[in-house]
């Protein structure tokens, strides 16, 4: 008999539409695949070198908990010089990637009667990972035409006296868009008021465009600073998404329960691919803004193909690696037998006859919506929103 617990929640839709793209592709069709929510650019050849070296010295022992001093010191430097935010190494944990972070947050906070905000659309195992403690995730609904920014007087609304924590991502998977520095502000002036904690999730931030520039919440004061865990990582910026390397910083009790959380459940992240993320953060930089320059090309052009297929519609990201159209006027549309009715039935009417791979909104909690990842190349793109096209053109 299992537990209540793992009753409670399913697998990671986006891994699980990975999966079955990938099994379909295994079988020999050609798959165009938008599902993946990693880079396709392979890991820069100087932090590989930097864990081949770790190897070879034998760097392949446990560490402390919370990882080694000079990773957690160039995450420190790190937070200085792009959020100009000062932590301790006592403020500072690493863990077997940013879920892994994430969900030690939720460990170390959350517990039966709690209630958390979740701005939605929202990435996937925000929910689960508050379910899996016993707690209630708690939606906030948020909208295109505020370019999916969660208003403050929504959060306001949804307060009780239960609620423990507001979870934000900025830049957002899935929607690609980012917070401005004044709707940080007005939140943060919510959060303090009603004695809550925010949990930032800023994996993306690296990844922007069009000059957008990203604040994190917890450098606007003191105050918000005190109440936010900032959780960040390499897989994303560095395309390391196979080394399991995120961290988190946050008040010292927080981060020493997610330690002692940490110790009980993995102990510390990779030794070897600990030394390989000292080099990917105080290494050259330039590999970031090369794969920067290619999303762009790319996002610039699949949106562009997006909102000249009749019936959908795709707002600007301008963050991350995804594209969140508008697919709800296909909605009631048949093509011969079959109906769409939802962002499922479109998911999987692309997969099937237009041999496209992509996540449907619903898994994000918006029906209205399809993801695309753009962390393919510029002929998959040109591929896979042809077919789109040809399919979409069949539903009348
Ligand atoms: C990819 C992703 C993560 C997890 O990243 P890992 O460091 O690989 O665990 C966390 N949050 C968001 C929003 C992501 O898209």
């Amino acid at each position: 008999m299992l537990s209540n617990r793992a009753g409670k929640i399913k697998p990671s839709p986006t891994l699980a539409m990975d999966a079955k793209a990938k099994a379909i592709k295994a079988e020999g069709s050609d798959i165009v695949n938008f599902g993946v929510g990693e880079p396709d650019f392979d890991t820069p050849d100087n932090i590989k070198e930097a864990a081949i070296k770790a190897i070879r010295e034998g760097f392949t022992k446990y560490t402390p908990v919370g990882g080694i001093d000079p990773l957690k010191d160039a995450v420190i430097e790190k937070f200085m010089k792009d959020n100009n935010l000062n932590y301790t190494r006592d403020e500072i944990i690493v863990s077997c990637g940013a879920k892994h972070s994430l969900y030690n947050i939720a460990q170390a906070l959350f517990g039966p009667g709690d209630e958390v905000l979740i701005p939605s659309p929202y990435w996937v195992s925000y929910p689960d990972q508050v379910l899996l403690n016993e707690a209630m995730p708690v939606f906030v609904k948020t909208y295109e035409a505020d370019s999916f920014m969660v208003k403050p007087e929504a959060i306001k609304s949804h307060i009780t006296n239960k609620t423990k924590a507001l979870i934000l991502n900025s830049p957002s998977n899935p929607t690609g868009l980012t917070y401005d520095k004044k709707s940080l502000e007005r939140i943060a002036e919510i959060v303090a008021k009603h004695n809550l904690y925010v949990i930032s999730d800023e994996i993306y931030e690296k990844l922007l465009y069009d000059g957008v520039m990203h604040y994190s919440i917890a450098s606007l004061d003191k105050e918000i600073k005190s109440r936010t865990i900032v959780v960040n990582g390499l897989s994303k910026s560095y395309a390391m998404t196979g080394w399991r390397i995120g961290f988190a910083a946050g008040p010292k009790e927080i981060i020493k329960a997610m330690t002692n959380i940490q110790s009980q459940s993995t102990s510390n992240p990779t030794s070897i691919s600990q030394k390989a993320a000292v080099e990917a953060l105080t290494g050259p930089q330039d590999f970031i803004k090369n794969m920067l320059s290619e999303f762009d090309r790319r996002r610039i052009f699949l949106i562009k193909e997006l909102n000249s297929i009749p019936g959908i519609s795709c707002i600007t990201p301008t963050g991350a690696f995804y594209a969140f159209p508008n697919t709800s006027k296909l909605y009631g549309k048949s093509s011969g037998s079959i109906r769409i009715s939802s962002s499922t039935d479109l998911a999987l009417f692309l997969l099937e006859k237009a041999n496209v791979a992509l996540v449907h909104g619903g898994a994000f909690g918006d029906d209205n919506y399809i993801r695309l990842s753009y962390a393919t190349s510029i002929d998959e793109i040109k591929k896979g929103a042809g077919r789109i096209r040809e399919a979409v053109n069949q539903l009348s």
